[in-house]
């Protein structure tokens, strides 16, 4: 006998069988789904908003330099991004989406627009 997954029913059927039923398949990934959402939302939001915050800055522009602290006044949060890019030059950047950015020692910050 299987156990389902979602309801806990007994069920006979081929041993690799999760469900009871095609429905309590369906409820099981539908409140799967949930929880990853739930569990992922805090941390999209504020890649989001890193987002918004390097377009805003950039407007039209492709390649721009600020001052670290400007930045950070608009609450960016440097300490999350969506992945690494190291150029040629061995320069780290940072990813956020469709930007980039690379720290300098003197506090200045080059963002690019991909
Ligand atoms: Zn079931």
């Amino acid at each position: 006998m299987n156990t389902c997954l979602n309801c806990n029913a007994t069920f006979a059927g081929r041993a690799d069988k999760k469900y009871c039923s095609l429905a309590c398949k369906n409820d099981f990934n539908y409140k799967n789904r949930r929880v990853t959402r739930n569990e992922t939302a805090y941390i999209d939001r504020i890649l989001h908003r890193n987002r918004e915050i390097l377009s805003t800055l950039m407007g039209a522009s492709k390649k721009e330099s600020f001052d670290r602290l400007v930045i950070a006044r608009t609450g960016f949060r440097f300490d999350f991004f969506t992945g690494i890019y190291m150029n040629k030059e061995g320069k780290m950047y940072r990813l956020v989406y469709n930007y980039a950015w690379m720290e300098f020692s003197d506090q200045k910050i080059l963002v690019v627009r991909k």
